[in-house]
């Protein structure tokens, strides 16, 4: 059972790399159980092949499998080069402009020259290539060539000195936001977040009701940390996205800035992820560096909910050996981290919810138990007791397939979907002996159940608890 016993999700991006049946399959097998689809690349048509394949591969695995559509936002570019790369050589002048602009090379922000001023950097290729601005008119920015490189059409660029005026989201964000809903994605992230006002703005576009997906905030730029309490309280989970982070902040600020935004989630009950490099040296050979091993150990001993895999498994040599890999440090680290103390406060919780999880968590710990197992139509449940860290495995029963996909984020808990959710106690754990035994193999300790609803006559969340161990 090493699939249970590890409890941090794993999210791998697909590309390239795993386009076969054959080869998803195999990233499901080896411990994805969340599935990203990077939609800085590739068209609408290109995206809708994919979510069809992931629902194939999620029904022939048997267990449920959440989709991430990755919103582009408005990533720079460079424009102007078609076909035609360029060397940069170190002390050049080049001039920079938007497309309007008659200059050497432009990027695709209308209005460019009016953030720059001289002494701004302009980052290109992840800060492959450095430019430094020394002059601007109306009509170009001039600048020296500080770190050289060969420069292309579509490259990214990063002006982590100018304040452009992106538009987040974009009106693409939007039009994809619509369409990846009504293609049944689970969760949406929103890339170069800066406020919380541009999160409540995409959440404009979600239906009523049931069919909401996850909203995740991609932290990316050093604005986004200045409002961080406020962006964590608005999004449902966050992700450190460290590629664009690194570029865009002082590169040693970035891991304190990781340990910040994981102690801001954990402290708001958000689930957090940890992306971008993880195992980035994998996309070649088929071990990681030492380095890599203590980055992915390092985020799970922070508290992560889930380690994301991005080139590791879109367009690298080894998809599924950079996925099991990854599972097997989650598995060692959780392992030798040492279950909480307490139950955490949550403070977006209200006092009577926060005492029925307190109840249940001081339960497991009194009793030993092995597993907590509990009902939670729409996950929330699940998700609250996630938070407390148990060291133990949450196994959550849910009628609904769409709240089954959201919990493949959460860490500890297994989702269980049934075609039927009993409303009375007794009933429910009649049905689930089976579910715990194939999730836990034959045990002799206590699991504690969970059975969380609204009573029907009251109308107010009640939790009726009860201890049981399984026949071998
Ligand atoms: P990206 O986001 O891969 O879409 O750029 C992740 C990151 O910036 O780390
Ligand atoms: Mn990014």
């Amino acid at each position: 059972m090493a699939q249970a016993r590890r409890a941090t999700s794993i999210i791998a991006t697909v590309g390239p790399a795993v386009e076969s049946d054959d080869k998803l399959d195999r990233l499901i097998a080896a411990g994805a159980s969340v599935l990203r689809i990077n939609a800085s690349h590739g068209d609408r048509a290109a995206h809708d092949a994919w979510i069809t394949r992931i629902r194939d591969a999620e029904a022939r695995a048997g267990r449920p499998v959440g989709i991430l559509m990755d919103l582009p936002g408005p990533k720079l570019r460079l424009t102007g080069l078609d076909g035609a790369p360029r060397t940069l050589d170190v002390g050049d002048t080049i001039t920079l402009g938007d497309d309007t602009n008659a200059v050497d090379l432009q990027v695709t922000i209308p209005g460019l020259l009016t953030c720059l001023s001289p002494g701004h950097r302009v980052l290109i290729d992840d800060g492959a290539v450095r430019l430094l601005v020394e002059d601007v008119d109306d009509g170009q920015a001039t600048c020296r060539v500080m770190t050289a490189g060969i420069v292309s059409q579509g490259k990214g660029v990063n002006l982590p000195d100018s304040d452009p005026p992106l538009q987040v989201p974009t009106d693409t964000d939007f039009d994809m936001a619509r369409w990846a809903i009504s293609r049944g994605a689970d969760f949406l992230a929103m890339s170069f977040v800066g406020n919380a006002d541009q999160l409540r703005a995409l959440r404009g576009v979600f239906p009523a009701g049931e069919g909401q997906p996850v909203l995740i905030a991609k932290i990316e730029r050093p604005v986004a940390l200045d409002h961080l309490e406020a962006i964590v309280r608005e999004a449902d989970a966050v992700m450190v996205a460290r590629g664009d982070l690194g570029v865009e902040m002082e590169i040693a600020t970035v891991p304190v800035a990781q340990r910040q935004i994981l102690a801001t989630t954990r402290r708001l009950g958000r689930p957090c992820i940890v992306a971008t490099q993880m195992l980035q040296s994998m996309i070649e050979v088929p071990s990681p560096t030492r380095a890599e091993a203590g980055d992915v150990s390092t985020a799970i001993r922070d508290g992560a909910d889930a380690v994301m895999l991005s080139g590791e498994t879109s367009i690298g040599d080894w998809p599924d050996l950079a996925v099991s890999t990854m599972a097997r440090i989650a598995a060692v680290t959780e392992a030798n981290t040492p279950p909480e103390d307490d139950f955490p406060p949550d403070e977006g919780l209200d006092p009577e919810e926060a005492a029925l999880c307190e109840a249940t968590w001081s339960t497991l710990t009194r009793v030993g138990a092995d597993a907590l197992l509990c009902r939670s139509r729409h996950g929330i449940w699940g998700m609250r007791m996630s938070r407390a860290r148990l060291g133990l495995p949450i196994l959550v029963v849910t009628d609904r397939a769409p709240a089954a996909r959201r919990m493949t984020l959460l860490r500890g808990v297994l989702p269980i979907l049934v075609d039927e959710l009993p409303e009375r106690p007794k009933r429910f754990m009649g049905l689930t002996a089976d579910a715990l035994r194939t999730a836990l193999g034959s045990t002799d300790r206590a699991t504690i159940v969970a059975f969380r609803a609204t009573d029907a006559d009251t109308d107010e969340p009640t939790v009726h608890l009860s201890v049981r161990k399984l026949e071998a």
